[in-house]
């Protein structure tokens, strides 16, 4: 029988380095928020797949229709011949976003997605220039990972970027970056390196994933809008881990009530199985020639007949309010921890909906300790939790459970980092 153990054997003998995973434990089964390992262990995921599983592990009804799609076809290949789920997604993507007369078209991954904003933003405005921000996550292939604001470990030993593409300060008052700072920092490229009419699109997640949860204010992306139809460049929303009721609305962006040109979806669309997706304005996307968008799995029948049933769980569940209100109990909780002086010091608490955060400093309040992060989260781990450490400087813990987790679950779990938080302070 394989455990845990014989599982890290094997792994590390046919699995290079790079395809590292955070913990060391072995998914063996899931329902809701539970995660069994390979040793029968059982975990409250507070990690959701990345932000993925926001209707939790093997709901029914995405078996269902998954199942059922299964019995109809597999794979006929969108270029050969297209399919209903394909559109159906399509529609419903097109409903759902903040963008009026929106078209869709469906890949398979994230990086597919952003990497295809940007080049319809290129096709669009025959202009070269792309800005993305600091601490931006875009992916991991070639021009995606140009688009990614963070170096370690992603960008360290690769050094090949696609060029045209400039970064800007996110802007996190914490860091010393201000909205204003942010402008101003965009202001300064428009002189010294790009002229605003070279550029084709500004990417923003309007909340960051992978940099630590950090929400862009609302004023800044509404500024953003404003520069961007001053200059014809695209506004491209990057909601692969903010979007489908992470953050109690649809789409992130809503919070600012900012129409973008482009939006860029992925992981939670599929409920597990691999989907991604860019919507846009028609008349955008319309700009793009017969057969230079999608790919041999792209929009996938099973995937596709998966995020038709998201589509309506979050409705039928009511997944938008439910964010909100798992986020606010996440957050009066941690407020609690932070109170507390026998425990680890929990400090810059946040979050929108159910993206939520907190950050691990070191003894004085304000250096950031990304290792002392990475034992909390491995201590979480051993008392049967899993979170996820993220963040520009590696110091932040990020809660993104399931959006059906039941109270019982989300109480469960914050028990069980309450005993992470705990074991450090005692262990000291
Ligand atoms: N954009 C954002 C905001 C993401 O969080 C991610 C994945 N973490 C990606 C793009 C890339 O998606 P994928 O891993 O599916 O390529």
């Amino acid at each position: 029988m394989s455990n845990n153990q014989s599982l890290l054997a094997r792994r590390k003998a046919a699995v290079p380095a790079g395809a590292a995973s955070a913990y060391t434990i072995f998914a063996a089964r899931a329902e809701g928020s539970q995660v069994w390992d390979a040793d029968g262990k059982q975990y409250i995921d507070f990690a959701a797949g990345i932000a993925v599983m926001n209707v939790g592990h093997h709901h029914p009804k995405v078996t269902a229709a998954v199942t059922q799609q299964l019995g109809h076809y597999a794979h006929v290949a969108y270029p050969v011949q297209a399919y209903e789920p394909y559109i159906a997604v399509c529609e419903r993507l097109n409903e759902a976003a903040p963008i009026a007369d929106a078209t869709s078209v469906l890949f398979t991954t994230g990086a597919e997605a952003t990497e295809n904003a940007v080049k319809i933003a290129r096709i669009a405005t025959g202009r070269p220039g792309i800005i993305a921000f600091t601490g931006s996550f875009h992916g991991r292939t070639n021009l995606a990972l140009s688009l990614t604001g963070k170096v370690a470990p992603l960008r360290a030993n690769y050094p090949h970027f696609q060029p045209g593409v400039f970064h800007v300060p996110f802007p996190v008052p914490a860091h010393g970056m201000s909205e204003e700072d942010s402008l101003k920092a965009l202001d300064y490229l428009f002189k010294s390196s790009i002229s605003p009419e070279q550029v084709a699109g500004i990417i923003i997640e309007p909340v960051q994933g992978e940099g630590g949860y950090y929400q862009a204010p609302v004023a800044f992306v509404r500024r953003l809008r404003e520069i961007c139809d001053q200059h014809g460049i695209l506004l491209i929303a990057d909601e692969i881990q903010s979007g489908f009721a992470r953050t109690g609305r649809f789409f992130a962006i809503e919070h600012a009530e900012v129409e973008p040109d482009l939006i860029a979806v992925g992981k939670a669309i599929g409920g597990g199985l691999p989907l991604a997706g860019l919507i846009g304005k028609r008349s955008i996307m319309d700009t793009t020639q017969p057969g230079s968008l999608g790919g041999t799995y792209a929009g996938n029948p099973l995937s596709c007949a998966a995020a038709l049933a998201v589509f309506d769980l979050i409705e039928e569940e009511n997944l938008l309010q439910r964010s909100v209100s798992v986020g606010d109990k996440l957050k009066i909780e941690l407020e609690k921890f932070a109170a507390r002086n026998d425990v680890v010091p929990v400090g810059a608490i946040r979050g929108v909906g159910s993206m939520v955060a907190f950050e691990i400093f070191k003894d004085d309040g304000e250096t950031p300790d990304p290792d002392a992060t990475k034992a909390l989260a491995n201590r979480a781990v051993a008392e049967g939790l899993l979170v996820l450490p993220c963040g520009f400087w590696g110091n932040t813990i990020r809660i993104a459970p399931a959006l059906t987790i039941t109270d019982e679950d989300l109480e469960e779990g914050v028990a069980r980092l309450a005993r992470a938080l705990l074991s450090d302070s005692v262990s000291k």
